[in-house]
């Protein structure tokens, strides 16, 4: 019906549902890191648990050495771990969780070479107000962006909605915009960006057999973010808490289907009024 945008990767049913099998992969991984966050466990700990759940599903671990160049360095881990004022790309290592940290865990896995990527923010114990409502607003904001996906409609319908709930509320949230979300199928990053702002009916059109990751990142003060030295973590200039959720999206004729959601996000979109549209298998 539309023309597919140029250089965007349009998935075959067959296709998608193996995403599928990645996305289920990946939910499984997150919920099982994500229920053994507790005071004193270390980031390297809840990492080993994602890298057991994707090798136990026979899947392989998307993170782990992204970004090598010819075999060397890459991303040592298998998930990103982000703390408190951490916004995204936190590396799993010594450092120990303590009660009331904000801990965003990000994912991603391979089913016969096609990716999977998610992300939520939990926290340790109990949080204050105000980072249990930081991480609440990306949640929402994450969905609102996945609920104004239409087949013909345009990426932008996807940052707008994103944009205009987070300015919407009463806290005033930064939105973080150096990092979007993304296309994504046989490589976890592909085109077409997917900003968290944005205006309607602007960017690439939205066509069966897309598929995008949609990961709104939003500051509990200002946006403004830097890179550590060890050239992947990101952290706010001004030392404020950040959180990050996102899910991996396709729209078929039938709705939208959320490959990273145990349910196909049948629950939320519900909730939104907007169709839900799984493939069989
Ligand atoms: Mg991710
Ligand atoms: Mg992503």
């Amino acid at each position: 019906m539309f023309r597919s945008p140029r250089g965007v990767e349009i998935k075959k049913p067959e296709q998608l549902l193996q995403m599928r099998a990645a996305g289920l992969v990946v939910a499984k991984a997150l919920a099982e890191t994500s229920a053994a966050v507790r005071p004193g466990i270390s980031t390297a700990e809840l990492d080993a648990i994602a890298a057991d759940v994707i090798a136990g599903a026979g899947a392989t671990p998307s993170f782990l050495g992204y970004g090598a160049v010819r075999g060397v360095g890459g991303f040592p881990g298998v998930t990103c771990i982000s703390i408190n004022d951490e916004v995204v790309h936190g590396i799993p290592g010594d450092r120990v969780l303590k009660e009331g940290d904000l801990v965003s865990i990000d994912c991603g896995a391979v089913v016969n070479g096609w990716h999977g990527d998610s992300a939520q923010t939990v926290f340790v114990g109990t949080p204050s107000a105000e980072d249990a409502g930081l991480s609440e607003a990306t949640r929402m904001a994450m969905w609102h962006g996945v609920a104004a996906a239409t087949l013909g409609g345009h990426v932008g319908d996807i940052s707008a909605a994103v944009e205009s709930y987070v300015r919407g509320l009463e806290q005033g949230y930064g939105i973080v915009e150096e990092y979007v979300g993304h296309g994504i199928g046989s490589a976890m990053h592909q085109p077409p960006d997917v900003p968290n702002v944005g205006k309607p009916g602007r960017g690439p059109r939205i066509v069966e057999g897309l598929a995008l990751a949609v990961e709104p990142m939003l500051t509990r003060g200002a946006p403004g973010n830097s890179v550590l030295a060890d050239d992947w973590t990101v952290v706010t200039d001004d030392g404020r808490p950040a959180a990050h959720w996102e899910h991996t999206m396709t729209v078929t004729r039938t709705g939208i289907w959320v490959l990273t959601a145990d349910d196909g996000g049948e629950e939320m979109l519900a909730a939104f009024g907007a169709p839900f549209g799984p493939l069989a298998d």
